[in-house]
């Protein structure tokens, strides 16, 4: 298990040992989905907010 900081707040987010990169897990404090960049080192990054396109 990895401890990161959230880019959004700043606070510790922990990944777990069996996580994936491109893994979605969220922040605990501020509740940002965040998207696992890299394990070793761990590095996280603010996943894409928009996932849906309901288009027009
Ligand atoms: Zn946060």
């Amino acid at each position: 298990m990895a401890v990161v900081s959230c880019p959004e707040c700043g606070a510790n987010v922990e990944i777990p040992g069996d996580a994936i990169v491109g893994e979605i897990i969220v922040c605990p404090e501020c509740g940002v989905e965040l998207e696992v960049t890299g394990l070793d080192p761990a590095a996280v990054t603010l996943a894409a907010e928009v996932e849906e396109d309901w288009g027009e």
